[in-house]
């Protein structure tokens, strides 16, 4: 599943390629990616004539900001958008066709079908589902080292599970919660309220400098990901941690262990990362 990284280097160049173009009307054709309104010609009805006027993200979601209405987009397993010209052969996994009024056709292709719209008035978006629980985005500069203190305090969840948990930080996936937490020295089951002060603080530098790194190399391309023109990221040739079972960790040279926290394979150096808070 994209995550951060990978939805803001969509929105990048999403953004970059339909920023201002007005749509003229919407084909759907795999009527369950449509949430809301529960009417697919009702979504349709409901866009025609409008402009996009910012292409916007929240937490792993996608806001495509028109007109007078906001279209929020969760690409879950495998969902990705390309512009076309209009006329150009369609895949099988075309489920949902924005046509311009330029000629232009934003389609949303997504081969597992998981992805997911929903469409809303503006403002209203931010206080219903699926928005409304999302907690604080990470490269934000509201996301400080006391606010990060703030949010996990007194948790006794583990560390790894509170840190998936988007209604605390937004945008963190498996991929960036393992590499984050071997930054930090940090074993991944440890109690959030166990951590010590510095532990906390490291953690909070790796999150902002993982995440940061990952969005100015594209994002991650594991699987099928791809950006907004069909480009793949570059940063799984920097991940330390993540799919690198049975490798030497590349701070100390102990061989990388996977194991499963909180239902999740979960990679770690078991000596960077001890099972003690101390
Ligand atoms: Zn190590």
């Amino acid at each position: 599943m994209p995550e951060l990284p990978e939805v803001e280097t969509v929105r990048r160049t999403l953004n970059a390629l339909v920023k201002g173009k007005q749509i003229e009307n919407v084909t759907v054709r795999l009527p369950r990616i449509i949430i809301r309104p529960d009417d697919t010609q009702a979504f349709a009805h409901m866009l025609a004539g409008h402009s996009i006027v910012n292409v916007e993200r929240r937490g792993k979601f996608l806001r495509l900001v028109l007109d007078g209405l906001v279209l929020v987009s969760h690409l879950r397993m495998e969902g990705r958008y390309g512009l076309y010209q209009a006329g150009e052969p369609l895949d099988k996994h075309t489920h949902v066709i924005f046509h311009f009024t330029d000629g232009t056709e934003l389609r949303y292709n997504d081969v597992r079908q998981f992805g997911t719209m929903h469409l809303f008035q503006p403002g209203e978006d931010l206080t219903l589902p699926p928005l409304v629980k999302l907690g604080q985005e990470p490269l934000e500069p509201s996301f400080t080292a006391g606010r990060f203190k703030e949010i996990v305090s007194g948790k006794s969840t583990k560390i790894k599970s509170l840190l998936l948990n988007q209604e605390y930080v937004v945008g963190i996936g498996n991929i960036y919660v393992d590499e984050s937490l071997h930054r930090a020295g940090i074993h991944p089951e440890l109690s959030a309220k166990a951590l010590t002060g510095e532990q906390l603080d490291r953690l909070h530098h790796a999150i902002v400098a993982t995440l940061t790194e990952a969005v100015d190399a594209g994002g991650s391309s594991i699987k099928s990901y791809v950006n907004g023109q069909g480009e793949s990221g570059t940063y799984q040739q920097q991940l330390l941690i993540y799919g690198r079972k049975d490798q030497p960790c590349s701070v100390c040279g102990t061989i990388i262990e996977k194991s499963v926290v909180g239902g999740r394979g979960t990679h770690y150096c078991p000596s960077c990362q001890q099972p003690s808070a101390h």
